[in-house]
């Protein structure tokens, strides 16, 4: 993959690039914001890895541009500021994912096979009425095109993938969000509630479901 880094601390971005060269990626390091813009305008990546405390500014605004112009390129934050507000913030700037510094290598080859996986498998998933098509990354329910965001995709995927399983709020952090994370957070929920608005408001038979002191389930019960 064509990988670029947005990274000002030389030792990390060392460390990025080093490693991600030897997995057989081709990996350009940019040190700030203003490079980071000029180089996602005349190269093509296949994943960034920014930076949010650049000399410049926040990487995730060069993120939040791409979004702006309809680019998907999966990006994922690198953040050493470990609280959930601006995780939560990072998501819905449109980074796919996030990784708190300091964090494994291993981790980040997980992170980074989970978001670039996320748009290309050729998947349909059906629950009742809603269908999440994974390839081409559109949800629908009831034949209506619904528009999520990347993090609530990520999500609604893995209840579709595991459609009538109950889900624990930890299962979810695991699977959908980051390794290193604060087991208090409340993002499973805040993002569940995002996600029930879009699928279920103003459909009599709701699909995504609560079970009390066990997590979530996604499941057509009206069968
Ligand atoms: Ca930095």
């Amino acid at each position: 993959m064509r990988i670029l880094v947005v990274e000002d601390e030389p030792k990390i971005a060392g460390f990025l690039l080093r490693g991600l060269d030897e997995e057989g990626h081709r990996v350009d390091v940019v040190a700030d914001l203003a490079a980071a813009r000029l180089a996602v305008r005349v190269e093509r990546y296949d994943l960034l890895l920014v930076d949010r405390m650049l000399p410049d500014g926040d990487g995730l605004a060069v993120v939040r541009e791409l979004r702006r112009a309809r680019d998907r390129t999966p990006a994922i934050c690198l953040t050493a500021r470990d609280r959930v507000e601006e995780r939560v913030e990072g998501l819905y700037s449109g980074a796919d994912d996030y990784l708190v510094k300091p964090f494994e290598f291993e981790e980040l080859l997980a992170r980074i096979a989970a978001v670039t996986r996320r748009g290309v498998g050729a998947e349909r998933l059906e629950v009742g009425d809603l269908v999440v098509d994974v390839e081409a990354h559109r949800v629908t329910r009831a034949g209506a095109e619904l528009t999520l965001t990347a993090q609530e995709f990520a999500l609604l995927r893995y209840f579709a993938e595991n459609a009538g399983r109950v889900l624990s709020r930890t299962r979810l952090l695991d699977a959908v969000w980051a390794t290193t994370h604060d087991p208090r957070t409340n993002v499973v929920d805040v993002y569940v509630s995002y996600l029930r608005a879009k699928i279920d408001k103003g459909f009599p038979q709701p699909l995504l479901h609560t079970v009390r002191g066990a997590g979530y389930v996604l499941e057509d019960r009206a069968r």
